[in-house]
């Protein structure tokens, strides 16, 4: 399983400092195979060690250059950052991010084999019109994206579920998944949207499900870590 904890706009870089610490004393009691990813804010990126990767919630498709406000690869390679995330539905509602700069963005990355976390998912209107509205919504989010780069990780995050304390049923991740995985083939597949403690085991169990992005319920290393441990 892949647990992958996005702190968004929160943590600084000292919290972040004691989280890594904290969660690190917990990560000797996870499975080998399982694997965790921590997205901090950029002012927290570094190189910490342990049982983890640290990547990106998001970069400008660019090694360097005159983007103001931006970083690019040259400032992820300082730390030695090689796992982004693109697509997520904030950057997409909040930044206005279209679907063309966001295939853009995967395409830099790709250039730049970066590990990439692409994150999918419709709003509560498209859920509501039916199961043949939310794939055909979600189809056309792979537009320009190469399903196939070997290092791509997919996660299905229903916007209506982030953030919201209401994850998707079993039912509603289990259809979408299936028919996500018709679709993108062996691709690990997350589930994101209000996964927490709570939630975590039933969520994992459902068939292809290969992990969750986390956001509120992974911003506590207890929390997090026991995600990761149940
Ligand atoms: C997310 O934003 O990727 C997310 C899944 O958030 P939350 O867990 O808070 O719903």
């Amino acid at each position: 399983m892949i647990f992958a904890a996005n702190f968004k706009t929160n943590h600084t870089r000292k919290s972040t400092e004691l989280y890594i610490k904290e969660l690190n004393e917990k990560l000797g009691a996870k499975k080998p195979e399982d694997k965790v990813y921590i997205f901090p804010p950029a002012t927290a990126l570094d190189a910490y060690e342990g049982d983890f990767k640290i990547g990106v919630q998001n970069a400008y498709p660019t090694i360097n250059g005159a983007y103001t406000g931006e970083i690019g690869v040259e400032q992820l390679d300082e730390f030695d950052i090689k796992t982004i995330l693109i697509g997520h539905s904030e950057r997409r509602e909040h930044m206005g991010e279209s679907q063309e700069k966001v295939a853009e963005k995967f395409s830099f990355f790709q250039e730049h084999d970066l590990e990439i976390i692409y994150c999918i998912g419709e709003p509560l209107y498209i859920r509501e019109k039916g199961f043949e509205a939310v794939m055909q919504y979600l189809l056309a989010q792979f537009e320009g994206i190469d399903i196939n780069y070997a290092s791509l990780i997919i996660a299905y995050e229903p916007i209506w579920a982030i953030g919201t304390g209401r994850s998707a049923t079993v039912e509603e991740i289990s259809t979408t998944h299936r028919a996500l995985k018709k679709v993108i083939g062996n691709k690990p597949l997350l589930y994101g949207g209000s996964a927490k403690p709570a939630n975590i085991k039933e969520i994992i169990n459902i068939a292809g499900v290969d992990g969750v992005l986390v956001g509120s319920a992974s911003l506590d290393a207890d929390s997090f870590s026991e995600m990761i441990l149940s």
